[in-house]
């Protein structure tokens, strides 16, 4: 793991009597502020006395989703109680310890930490579809378990406007189906909702954001890591950004912007 400053643990003390994280000096701290918003007032996703279970994967999407939680806590009107989680997928040198200390350090919420064999079962033999699709499937499985246990009746997970993107695509070319990841998904006829609070943030602006507060990076010791059909999705859509910047904002507006008509 590769730590290197201490900037997240940052506070000031705010009027309410809570601590607030020190925003950083940056613009990307404005954008992603007004990104998570818009999101909160378009799809109303955080109420006042909702038990959140925040689904933490170690990289700084979910740790940048984590920070705006807990910092809108000291100076919104609404509460809600933070309980992160994460499901360590079972490989050699994982880093659920580490990540754990990190949150202790930090004065966050107690991590939760989840031994499974997600991953492990999605790369046998007994397994014939993509390991990811397997392991992702299995650790959102146990996220909905321990929501359950914890009494959530909210489940927040960190994918951002590019995440949404890529899922549009690799559900089209590998399961055959136009869907993508929704950023407000009631499900369980309604016992626990699915949010996603930075489906309107830009991967850019996170990446920009957490290396301000200087997060710390966490490798991933899975196989699939570097060679995953989101990999080669991603790859493909930025070469398709970098020939025309309008390309990314028009592909995520066609997404509200569906002509049914014209399918088949
Ligand atoms: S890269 Fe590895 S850990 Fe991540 S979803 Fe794929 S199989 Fe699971």
């Amino acid at each position: 793991m590769k730590r290197t400053g201490t900037k997240a643990t940052t506070k000031t003390t705010h009027r309410s009597g809570r601590q607030r994280p020190a925003p950083p000096e940056d613009r990307s701290y404005k954008v992603l502020n007004k990104a998570v918003g818009t999101a909160q007032h378009r799809y109303d996703m955080i109420a006042d006395g909702d038990r959140v279970c925040v689904g933490v994967s170690g990289g700084k999407d979910s740790l940048t989703l984590f920070w705006f939680l807990y910092e809108r806590l000291s100076r919104i009107p609404i509460s809600y109680t933070l309980f992160p989680c994460y499901v360590d997928p079972g490989f050699e040198d994982g880093f659920g310890g580490v990540l754990q200390d990190f949150f202790a350090q930090t004065g966050w919420p107690p991590l939760r930490v989840e031994s499974t064999d997600c991953g492990i079962v999605a790369h046998s033999d007994a397994n014939r579809e993509n390991p990811c699709f397997l392991c992702s499937r299995l650790r959102r499985k146990r996220l909905f378990e321990v929501s359950a246990e914890l009494d959530c009746n909210k489940l927040a997970l960190g994918h951002h406007k590019d995440d949404i993107i890529e899922s549009l695509f690799i559900n089209m070319c590998y399961a055959g189906e136009i869907s993508l990841m929704k950023p407000f998904l009631p499900m369980f006829g309604g016992k626990v909702t699915l949010v996603r609070p930075l489906a309107l943030a830009d991967e850019k602006d996170i990446q920009r954001f957490a290396g301000h507060l200087r997060f710390p990076e966490f490798k991933n010791p899975c196989p699939s890591a570097e060679t995953s059909k989101r990999s080669e999705i991603k790859a493909l859509l930025e070469a398709l950004y970098r020939g025309n910047r309008k390309v990314k904002g028009n592909i995520f507006r066609s997404l509200s912007n569906v002509k049914t008509d014209y399918l088949l």
